[in-house]
C-alpha cells in the first residue's frame, strides 16, 4: 500500500464532508455541520460487525469483513436489517480499533481486509482517515453497491486492490421500487467501466425471486456485451429479510432449478463465473 497516496486521498475526500458528492444522489451537504443527506450519515464512521468469513469469492477467502453502518440504497430485502440503514449503530471505527481488529484478524488467517456495509463508499473519508494511520494494511477489498460517484471511485485508485461489485437490477423501475434509488442502471454500468482497468473487478449478482428476466438477463446480456472477461459471481442465497415479508414478490426463495437456470444462461453467454 502507497501510504503517501492514502494520506493524499484521505485528504481530498474531507471536502466530501462539507460537500458531499461521494454517491449519486449527490446531497451537497455538510455533514461537518449535522446535515443529513439520504444515507443519513455524518461525518463519523461506525462498524456494526467484523468477522474474518469464508463465504466470499475463492480468491478473497479467508477475509476480514468490516461491516458499517449507513447505506445509500433502502433495499426492501436487506440482509443487514436496521444496521445497514443507522448510521448510529456499532463501534466507532478509530485507528486503535482498526489495528487491533487488523492483528486479530491476521490471527484467524485472514488475508485482506474488506470493507462492506451498509455502503462503505458513503464513508470514504473516515475510512481513508483511520486507514492512513497503520503502516501495515492488508491488501484493500471495495465490497460496495456501485451506487457511488465517479469522484468516490477516484479516491479508491491504488488503494482498493479489488473490487467487488453489487449489480442489484437491471432496469431502473426495479431499482426504485425494490431500492429507492433513480438512474439505477446507467449509474452502476457507468461505474464498473470507470474501475475496470483499476484493480481486480468482481461483479455480483443476487438472484432475487421473480426477477430473472427484468433484472438476471440483462445484467447477463450487458456484461457479456460490454465486459466478457470481467469475474462473474452468481449468488442464489436469497433470505426475504428486512421488510421482504411485506412484498408479496420479494417474499420467497431461489429454488435450486432457478439457480441452475441462472447458471446455464450465464455459461451460455460465455461468463467468467467464479
Ligand atoms: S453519501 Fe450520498 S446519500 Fe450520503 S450524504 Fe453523500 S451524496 Fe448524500
Amino acid at each position: 500500500m502507497n501510504i503517501a497516496l492514502l494520506a493524499h486521498n484521505a485528504e481530498q475526500a474531507q471536502q466530501h464532508l462539507r460537500e458531499c458528492h461521494l454517491c449519486e444522489h449527490h446531497c451537497g451537504n455538510d455533514r461537518t455541520n449535522g446535515v443529513r443527506g439520504k444515507c443519513h450519515a455524518l461525518d463519523e464512521v461506525r462498524v456494526f460487525r467484523h468477522r474474518v468469513e469464508w463465504g466470499e469469492e475463492p480468491e478473497l477467502v479467508p477475509s476480514h469483513l468490516f461491516y458499517t453502518s449507513g447505506c445509500d440504497l433502502r433495499c426492501k430485502f436487506c440482509i443487514a436489517e436496521e444496521n445497514a440503514f443507522n448510521p448510529k449503530l456499532g463501534t466507532l471505527l478509530t485507528p486503535e480499533f482498526l489495528k487491533t481488529s487488523i492483528a486479530w484478524g491476521r490471527t484467524q488467517g485472514a488475508k485482506n481486509l474488506q470493507w462492506v456495509g451498509g455502503e462503505p463508499t458513503i464513508h470514504l473519508p473516515g475510512i481513508l482517515e483511520v486507514m492512513k494511520e497503520i503502516d501495515d494494511l492488508p491488501d484493500i477489498v471495495w465490497k460496495s453497491d456501485f451506487f457511488s460517484s465517479t469522484a468516490a471511485l477516484d479516491l479508491l485508485d491504488g488503494v482498493a486492490k479489488y473490487y467487488v461489485a453489487d449489480f442489484k437490477f437491471g432496469n431502473n423501475q426495479c431499482a426504485t421500487s425494490v431500492a429507492g434509488v433513480p438512474h439505477y442502471v446507467e449509474t452502476v454500468s457507468r461505474n464498473l467501466k470507470h474501475v475496470l482497468e483499476r484493480g481486480i473487478l468482481i461483479v455480483r449478482h443476487l438472484l432475487l425471486p421473480g426477477h430473472f428476466d427484468c433484472c438476471y438477463r440483462p445484467i447477463v446480456d450487458w456484461i457479456a456485451k460490454q465486459m466478457p472477461e470481467v469475474r462473474f459471481s452468481l449468488r442464489d442465497g436469497y433470505l426475504p429479510k428486512w421488510q421482504a415479508k411485506h412484498h408479496p414478490a420479494l417474499h420467497g426463495y431461489i429454488t435450486k432449478k432457478d439457480a441452475e437456470m441462472a447458471r446455464k444462461l450465464a455459461e451460455a453467454k460465455g461468463l467468467r463465473l467464479v
